[in-house]
């Protein structure tokens, strides 16, 4: 295929400087053999760093600001367990998405955390290039270090589109990861109590 050399044509002048991704995304599109200029993916790039941005907006939170205050005294001392929150990351290994739920579960010691806001924990650190395993480990250990908990369990049912375009391991469906802390690594009836729960069917 040959082709005129740089035949560039951008009518936005900040689609040439090189410190923005939708700059290296056109340098993508030519070197996969496309062609940056036809209709349909001459705004691609722009719109493919917004996309990322949004999925990788992950790093502009941390824990505190997601929390901000809302971490409440209470008597209650049962199991709180927020189950099938949905979520969506990218893996490092391949920046391709893998998606699905994540069960969290924990004791409260005297402190709780605002339900809404254990969703927010959850895609604060999806929303950044992860490996399972680290995801749900880092949401645990958040929880562990805010509240102090007498335990925490965390459950993550994903599926990896890095493994299933790609045709690896086909019959894979889903990878389970979990994290457990304190009661629920040390209690069985703890563990089992999480794992009930998250199963009954809404
Ligand atoms: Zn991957």
């Amino acid at each position: 295929m040959t082709k005129p050399t740089e035949e560039i044509v951008l009518n936005e002048e900040e689609s040439l400087d090189t410190r923005r991704i939708a700059y290296h995304v056109r340098e993508i599109i030519k070197l996969i053999g496309e062609d940056p200029n036809r209709e349909g993916l001459r705004k691609t790039p722009e719109r493919y760093e917004k996309a990322l941005k949004f999925l990788t907006s992950g790093y502009l939170q941390n824990v505190d600001n997601i929390l901000n205050g809302a971490t409440f005294s209470v008597a209650y001392d049962e199991m709180v367990v927020v189950k099938d929150i949905e979520f969506f990351s990218m893996c490092e290994h391949h920046i391709l998405p893998f998606f699905g739920r994540c069960h969290v579960a924990y004791l409260p010691n005297k402190r709780v955390i605002g339900l809404s806001k254990v969703a927010r924990l959850v895609n604060m650190f999806a929303r950044r290039l992860q490996i399972q395993e680290r995801l749900t480990s880092q949401i645990a250990e958040a929880i562990q270090e805010k509240i102090s908990p007498e335990g925490v369990g965390v459950i993550i049912e994903a599926r990896h589109l890095c493994m299933q375009m790609r045709g690896v391991e086909k019959q894979c469906g889903q990878a389970v990861t979990s994290a457990m802390l304190g009661g629920f690594r040390h209690n069985k009836q703890t563990r089992d109590e999480f794992l009930a729960l998250i199963r009954t069917k809404k």
